[in-house]
């Protein structure tokens, strides 16, 4: 059973893992608890957000999607600014075999089934990476280093493997983000956590 994370083990967590961190106002009050539950959770989900400019979307969300729509936003930069402390609207319903293997750490993360009946919100942490999605437009190194922060920071922090970490993609058949190889992603995540110090 992992308990959610406190917003000030969050930022120490990323900051010991060496990313640079910005706090978006009201952020650590801001969340979608009462909405369903959140926690204990079980693994990272991974997000691109298909458009530009999206940090004001990330905290406040849509009228038919209230934000925060992730925990953290990954600008091109590589800064991350926090956007939700706690239950936030990034992730949806999941496949129970894709949370079977992101909870148990497989190896082999299956083609999720088509019934999602998992809340993944309650279950995940979630980071939009700022990206067309478009297979086009890059992932600047600094801006993909940031995510394996982001990710490591988790993992260290709950004594994950990199196997605790997916795609939104690879929960539900409904989504084709983050645009990049999450099996690569998980590789070079699994050499940063083979690193008993950040950075
Ligand atoms: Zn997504």
């Amino acid at each position: 059973m992992a308990t959610p994370m406190t917003a000030s083990q969050f930022v120490k967590a990323l900051k010991d893992e060496g990313a640079t961190v910005a706090e978006h106002a009201g952020w650590r009050r801001h969340n979608r608890n009462g909405h369903g539950a959140w926690g204990p959770v079980h693994g990272v989900v991974i997000h691109h957000t298909a458009d530009t400019d999206s940090l004001g979307l990330c905290y406040s969300g849509r009228s038919d999607l209230p934000g925060p729509l992730c925990h953290a936003h990954l600008a091109k930069d590589g800064t991350l600014t926090m956007v939700g402390n706690g239950r936030a609207n990034h992730a949806g319903t999941f496949a129970a075999n894709a949370v079977d293997a992101m909870t148990r750490g497989a190896a082999e993360h299956p083609r999720p089934d088509a019934a999602e009946p998992v809340d993944a919100n309650t279950i995940t942490y979630g980071v939009e990476i700022e990206n067309l999605g478009d297979g086009k437009d890059p992932y600047p190194a600094v801006q993909y280093t940031a995510a394996l922060k982001f990710a490591a920071a988790i993992c260290r922090f709950h004594h994950w493997t990199a196997e605790s970490v997916i795609g939104h993609k690879e929960g539900t058949r409904r989504k084709t983000d983050p645009s990049f190889d999450m099996n690569r992603f998980r590789a070079d995540l699994a050499d940063r956590l083979k690193s008993s110090t950040a950075d």
